[in-house]
């Protein structure tokens, strides 16, 4: 253990994808505010903003590696359209949150036909390359309690109820 303070670190970014599109800004909001170390953010982009200062803009490239993982074709799956229930008609594009042993997940039906529907548990960002914009707004020491958690509280962060 080193004795260097733990960081909580505010960024404003905006995400475009290889196509130049936006994906998710946070500018219209407050900014995105993270605790160093705690995994609370993609790899690439954090060992890219621990060596940048307050105030400072950078543009950052992560690979699908370093950030919402490669596409893994074993989370592609056939299921019978018997297995939606509640749902009148099945289409593609449609999200669902299931419950999977791994907790509940996102997943989005890529194709139908008469009987079945093809689901992706993947991340919708899986094996694309993200370009961020982004801008360092503030920095401070995190908390004992926000270290005890392993995130932020406050502004950007947790608001616990
Ligand atoms: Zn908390």
């Amino acid at each position: 253990m080193s004795n260097t303070p733990v960081r909580v670190v505010s960024i404003h970014y905006t995400l475009t994808n290889d196509q130049g599109e936006v994906i998710d800004s946070s500018r219209e909001s407050a900014p995105l505010a993270y605790l160093e170390g705690a995994q609370n953010i993609i790899p690439g982009l954090e060992k890219e903003l621990i060596k940048m200062a307050v105030g400072e803009s950078r543009k950052v490239s992560v690979s699908p590696e370093e950030g919402y993982g490669v596409h893994d074709a074993n989370l592609v799956q056939q299921v019978p359209l018997a297995a939606f229930q509640g749902v009148d008609k099945v289409e593609a594009g449609m999200q669902f949150q299931a419950n999977t042993e791994h907790g509940p997940q996102m997943i989005v039906v890529t194709a139908v036909s008469d009987t079945l529907a093809t689901i992706d548990a993947n991340h919708p960002l899986a094996g694309q390359t993200l370009h961020f914009d982004v801008e360092i707004m503030e920095v401070r020491d995190a908390s004992e309690e926000e270290l005890a958690h392993g995130h932020v509280h406050g502004p950007g962060g947790h608001h616990h109820h």
